[in-house]
């Protein structure tokens, strides 16, 4: 009854849909890792960008207004990373706030030594525990430049992350994937990559994942969606349990 219930929910919602063609059409072709889905997959990619703008609300800050383009295009890639799962891994919070640029995130805390620091710091992006998610408009306009930067899947990974609790690189796996096997492969993986960004050694992914196994498992599947390859040549088993969690395998849409 419940299943019933959703799922004429979802339709009157879909049917209601006022997601202009034309800017959808535009957006898709604005990102590569969109224009690559076959046709299956970009309707069922349309229907959840719908679902996600009727369910949150994209707010803009320090003087931003959020246009059309902006809410559509920072929904599709969050949708991205949950186009063979559901809305429902989104659950738990409503709100995506966005800003101009960079933006000051203050906070306080105790270091080893107990002494107490207040630190004010720019971000780019940031993501509460069942709170909103924070981005800076100038970097999200960043994504797809080659480099594997996407401030919206990153902060969106971290989302998937903190289902279970506080972001640890180890979001609620499926029941067919193997808990020990997720730590193994991105435990040996994160201490490799600490070694190399340690040694200087160049890295197509941003070395920042080296920061701790949460920002790993966030940057990882920046790359993951945007320079599939590179991950797949550089960590296979971490491609293939990022595949697995994500139930997509971006590598095979595109050629190397
Ligand atoms: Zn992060």
């Amino acid at each position: 009854m419940l299943k019933a219930f959703r799922a004429w929910r979802r339709e009157r919602i879909l049917g209601r849909s006022t997601l202009d063609n034309s800017l959808w059409r535009a957006l898709t072709r604005r990102y590569s890792f969109m224009r690559v889905l076959g046709e299956t997959e970009r309707a069922r990619l349309h229907d959840l960008v719908v679902l996600f703008l009727h369910q949150k609300s994209l707010v803009g800050a320090g003087g931003l207004e959020v246009r059309e383009e902006m809410r559509v295009g920072i929904a599709a890639q969050a949708c991205m990373l949950i186009l063979n799962l559901d809305l429902d891994w989104y659950r738990g919070w409503t709100e995506v706030i966005v800003y101009p640029d960079e933006f000051l995130a203050e906070y306080d805390y105790v270091d080893e030594d107990g002494v107490a620091h207040h630190v004010r710091e720019p971000m780019s992006g940031e993501s509460w525990l069942t709170g909103p998610v924070i981005l800076s408009w100038a970097d999200t306009e960043q994504a797809d430049s080659g480099g594997g930067y996407n401030v919206v899947i990153h902060e969106f990974a971290h989302k998937l992350d903190m289902l279970n609790g506080d972001a640890n690189g180890f979001p609620p796996l499926h029941g067919e994937m193997s808990r020990t096997d997720w730590s193994r492969t991105f435990g040996t993986a994160y201490d490799d990559f600490c070694r190399r960004v340690d040694a200087r050694q160049e890295t197509r992914i941003d070395p920042y994942a080296a920061e701790s196994p949460a920002e790993f498992f966030a940057v990882l599947s920046e790359a993951f969606f945007e320079i599939p390859h590179a991950v797949r040549g550089e960590y296979p088993d971490v491609y293939g349990q990022l595949a697995a969690f994500y139930r997509q395998d971006p590598a095979v849409r595109t050629a190397p």
